[in-house]
């Protein structure tokens, strides 16, 4: 047996001897083949350049010089860039376009003799809620291929769940990890706003965007977290706040956590997902935790707020796609003009010109106010209130999201209906706090879905370590 949920099993089994970093590449490179065609996870394999660098691995291993990651297969969302490598943010318009450089976080995982088996399908430009928005097709959930896998990060979330790869990373604006996390029963870590460098990840609302992991355990994500996270001199929002020894959790505490009220009140959220998280609330009660329930008023207000500031962000990152400096041009343009509009009426998709045009306009001068300023005012309203319920309380609590996987196609047809999917996720943005779905459950339809917590600016060790006790407590 090649084939390992865990970074600890796989390092066990490196130890004893009964696998090799090649003979792990070559069994997920066996899945891929196998799988790839039905899920669309997948937008590239790099089969021969993971199997050399297996190889060298291995020989790192024999001679006892091997780094942190050694063994750990990872594929990479399609908006984070790889040197040398094709990037596309799952976009016509970057169609051909190759990195001149690595992103940070993939300078990160090399150093540590990490394995990257190739590049991720996902929602163009990382917007959407189910991975339907990309210009290679939709991807699928492996453990129901009707549905979708979530999104943005669906071929992220898929890949893992479906074998493919020990781990991924994903991108997070609103909820592209923890969602598709939920949908496919991983574990998906947003990290605080700066935590980790967003240099070379493809922007799409830069003052929310995250990178961060999607595994099958806590453990791995406490792990890769601290491969990734920390100052980088390439992003200057990047924090220089000390990155902790996230994999070595706090022994368990008894700790004060607030639920909010007002999600488990949410209409259109699944009887359900409501029954099983309150029944894991009065567990952690019985255990000996502090549960209160607290009202959170702003809960209508996050998808608007999410929408108004990531459209205008995004409208203004997105202008430097205009047919000349990247990827995609119209063939036998007229003039500079028609280069621009037709290079990205033509490559650019539906959504993200609803987006372009909806940013645009809540931008303009007669609607800048009433939209983008009051817009503002909110998010700092509800950072404000974030961080006075986390003064006296170190978790906020809700569901990742109302349900657990849709259908392909079924709310696509309506933007505003697939906006909504992001209810409880956008809230860890529009803060900036880190925000964990931990995968507790599954439904009686057989889908899986999880628990969200969110907590205080940089205290990723403490999510980590009540999840991961949660995880071994109450996962069914
Ligand atoms: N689903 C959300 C959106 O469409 C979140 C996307 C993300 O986190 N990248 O914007």
């Amino acid at each position: 047996m090649n084939s390992y949920t865990s970074f600890k099993d796989t390092q066990i089994a490196l130890k004893n001897g009964k696998t090799t970093c090649v003979k792990i590449v070559e069994n997920y490179l066996k899945n891929i083949s196998e799988k790839n065609s039905d899920i669309n996870a997948f937008i590239e394999v790099f089969s021969d350049e993971a199997l050399e660098r297996a190889k060298q691995i291995d020989l790192k291993i024999s001679e006892g010089t091997s780094s942190k990651l050694a063994g750990f297969v990872l594929g990479i969302k399609d908006n984070i860039c790889i040197k040398d490598h094709k990037v596309s943010a799952s976009s016509k318009i970057l169609q051909g376009f190759t990195s001149l450089y690595s992103a940070t976080v993939i300078e990160r995982l090399l150093s540590e003799d990490a394995i990257i088996i190739g590049r991720l399908n996902c929602d163009e430009f990382a917007m959407g809620s189910g991975n339907e928005n990309s210009v290679y097709g939709s991807v699928r959930n492996p453990l129901d291929m009707t549905k979708v896998p979530g999104g943005s990060s669906g071929g992220s979330a898929a890949a893992v769940v479906a074998n493919m790869c020990l781990a991924t990373l994903g991108s997070d604006t609103g909820g592209s990890i923890r969602q598709p996390a939920s949908f496919c029963g991983l574990v998906g870590l947003k990290p605080t706003y700066s935590r980790v460098s967003r240099h070379g990840l493809i922007a799409y609302a830069s003052s929310f965007d995250q990178i961060g992991p999607l595994t099958n355990t806590v453990e791995d994500t406490a792990l890769l977290l601290e491969v990734i996270a920390g100052k980088d001199k390439m992003d200057s929002t990047s924090s220089s706040v000390q990155v902790d020894d996230y994999s070595s959790f706090i022994k368990p505490v008894k700790r004060k956590i607030a639920v909010l009220k007002d999600c488990l009140e949410r209409e259109g959220l699944d009887v359900e997902v409501k029954q099983k998280l309150e029944s894991t609330i009065q567990q952690l009660q019985d255990d000996g935790h502090e549960i209160t329930y607290v009202s959170f008023p702003y809960l209508d207000f996050l998808v608007p707020t999410y929408y108004v500031l990531t459209t205008a962000e995004a409208s203004s990152n997105l202008a430097r796609f205009d047919g000349v400096h990247y990827g995609y041009r119209i063939e036998n343009p007229e003039n500079l003009e028609d280069t621009y509009i037709d290079s990205r009426t033509t490559a650019f998709g539906d959504e993200v010109k609803r987006r372009i045009m909806l940013g645009t306009f809540v931008l303009s001068a007669g609607y800048n106010d009433e939209y983008y300023k009051k817009a503002q005012q909110v998010r700092r309203i509800v950072q404000n209130k974030t961080d006075e319920l986390l003064k006296d309380f170190d978790f906020i609590l809700s569901p990742t999201s109302p349900h657990t996987a849709f259908e392909i196609g079924k709310k696509k047809v309506d933007p505003t209906v697939m906006y909504l999917e992001d209810i409880f996720t956008v809230h860890a943005n529009i803060s900036g706090n880190p925000a964990i779905s931990i995968p507790l459950y599954t439904h009686s339809n057989g889908l899986p879905f999880g628990l969200q917590l969110l907590s205080k600016d940089f205290t990723e060790k403490d999510l980590l370590s009540f999840s991961s006790e949660i995880m071994k407590n109450f996962s069914e």
